[in-house]
């Protein structure tokens, strides 16, 4: 069985301990690879490694830089079927969906700020005859990046391309429970030439890898996406040491769809918004408020096109919902689904684990499943679930939806359904989201800022904010 190895100065290697962790399938439940334990030796070893890189790296020619970064995001579109298989194997998602979403973001992400960071400008400031402010931006040294397992190559990627964009040497670690794609990212790098020690990639569990880079005393910035309360641990480590900290947390995002929206467009986009990757992205929509005069249409169609999505084997063609990814994780969305059960919760499709055969008998399967009759105050609607779960709820007017969507401690994402423009306008301005979407979902400009408000983060990847957090402003003054 394979062996998974850490990327460190330019080498694939064994962890010091050379001990590994269990890799699971979670569409049939078994071991098919093994994952590095690595600990706070080999976070050393990559931190050295970075360390000695960065003062070329940091004055290499941008255009230089960019040669990498877009050297790697073509080798990325090369093994498009390689990446995507492994990621459809390490996570339980529908192949199709890491072929056409996941794995082409990432290599988009190389390819944004390959060519982004040739035209990233800084800024002068004339104060007339009296002197000229200018600021250099310089790389901030090296970067700690830590990402989750839900979108796992792309999320990786979004931190450390514009982070080797922006002249930082890397120490990264992936989600433990999806390793793979992070690990043939490291052959990729490696085919392209990328110098030794510039990115280092750690594999193992949070606690040890994760816990080791976030509190090394010379990691002067730290890029994190994943939960919320791993977000607050983190928090408390890096805020006393003053480091540079973008936090990309957890979220519990409303769709509020009004009785003149697009109907068709609506439905079929909402079907995607709750249950893609069996509705473990960040970005899923789980708190569906629907006008009441619309709410028995919406219901009843929402129900059918639901109970229609196939559930079952990841790689067949005909999958839309796949495995969750873990044990831990499966067991935590049923036990939210028995949690809203007792909140009063009528569960109008799914509700169930769903028991496969052959092959896949001991894969971890839910049956997409839509919840009505709970308060939208009550756990189940304030509380991340992060599965293929959703509510939906009735509203009356628009200053009663609003205070129901906001009414969570999370601010990530929002879709509004509407024709009405100034209606969708003055949501926008008042919803509670760093994102908003009007009637579409997952539409992005890789221009603009991405994050979220409240317990949902703090800072914004994306863009160029994503090269303004990999550099610091140095402000010149010169008295003329
Ligand atoms: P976790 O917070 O459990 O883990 C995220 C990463 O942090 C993993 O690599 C994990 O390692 C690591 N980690 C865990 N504990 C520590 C620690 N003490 N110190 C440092 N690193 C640690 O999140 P999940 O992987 O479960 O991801 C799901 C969450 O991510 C959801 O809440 C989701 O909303 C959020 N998310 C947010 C996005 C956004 O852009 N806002 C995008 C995508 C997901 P290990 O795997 O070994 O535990």
């Amino acid at each position: 069985m394979q062996h998974i190895k850490n990327y460190i100065n330019g080498a694939l290697v064994e962890p010091v301990s050379k001990t590994y962790l269990d890799n699971f399938d979670p569409s049939t439940g078994k071991v098919y690879s093994y994952i590095p334990d690595s600990d706070e030796k080999d976070v050393e070893l990559a931190y050295v490694a970075a360390k000695n890189a960065f003062p070329a790296w940091s004055v290499t020619p941008k255009d230089k830089r960019s040669e990498y970064l877009l050297k790697i995001a073509s080798l990325i579109e090369k093994n498009l079927d390689r990446l995507s298989l492994a990621e459809s194997i390490d996570n339980g998602k529908p192949l199709k969906l890491a072929k056409t979403v996941d794995i082409p973001r990432a290599a988009a992400n190389f390819h944004f700020y390959g060519t982004g960071i040739l035209h990233y400008a800084a800024h002068s400031h004339s104060m007339e005859n009296n002197a000229i402010n200018y600021t250099l931006r310089q790389p901030v040294g090296v970067a700690g990046c830590i990402s989750p397992w839900n979108l796992p190559l792309y999320l990786f990627s979004r931190k450390i391309a514009p982070a080797l964009a922006a002249g930082c040497t890397v120490v990264a670690k992936p989600s433990e429970i999806t390793p793979m794609t992070a690990y043939l990212l490291s052959e990729l790098c490696i085919e392209a030439g990328l110098p030794a020690g510039v990115l280092n990639i750690v594999h193992g569990l949070g606690g040890k890898v994760g816990n080791a880079i976030v509190s090394h005393k010379d990691i002067p910035l730290i890029s994190f996406t994943g939960g919320t309360i791993t977000g607050k641990h983190i928090a408390a480590i890096a805020a006393p040491m003053f480091k540079k900290l973008s936090l990309e947390l957890g979220g519990k995002n409303p769709n509020l769809i009004f009785a003149d929206c697009d109907y068709e467009k609506m439905l079929s986009t909402t079907l995607l918004s709750s249950f893609a990757n069996q509705g473990q992205i960040c970005l899923c929509g789980s708190r569906i408020f629907v006008e009441r005069k619309l709410y028995e249409r919406f219901k009843t169609d929402f129900i059918a096109r639901t109970k229609a999505l196939v559930v079952g084997d990841p790689r067949d063609e005909k999958t839309k919902v796949g495995a969750i990814v873990s044990k831990s994780h499966f067991e935590k969305i049923l036990n939210y689904i028995e949690l809203a059960k007792t909140e009063g919760g009528k569960v109008l499709c799914g509700g169930n684990a769903v028991k496969m055969g052959g092959d896949f008998s001991n894969g971890y399967y839910i049956e997409p499943t839509i919840i009505e009759s709970l308060p939208h105050d009550c756990r189940t609607n304030q509380e991340e679930i992060f599965g293929p779960v959703v509510t939906i709820m009735p509203f009356d007017t628009e200053e009663e939806v609003l205070d129901m969507a906001n009414s969570t401690i999370y601010g990530l994402a929002s879709v509004v359904w509407t024709q009405d423009l100034t209606r969708a306008h003055r949501i926008a301005n008042n919803i509670h989201a760093g994102i908003v979407w009007i009637n579409c979902w997952l539409l992005r400009d890789l221009r603009t800022p991405f994050g979220g408000v409240k317990a949902s983060g703090v800072g914004r990847e994306g863009g160029f904010e994503a090269l303004d957090f990999f550099t610091e402003p140095k402000n010149v003054c010169i008295k003329l």
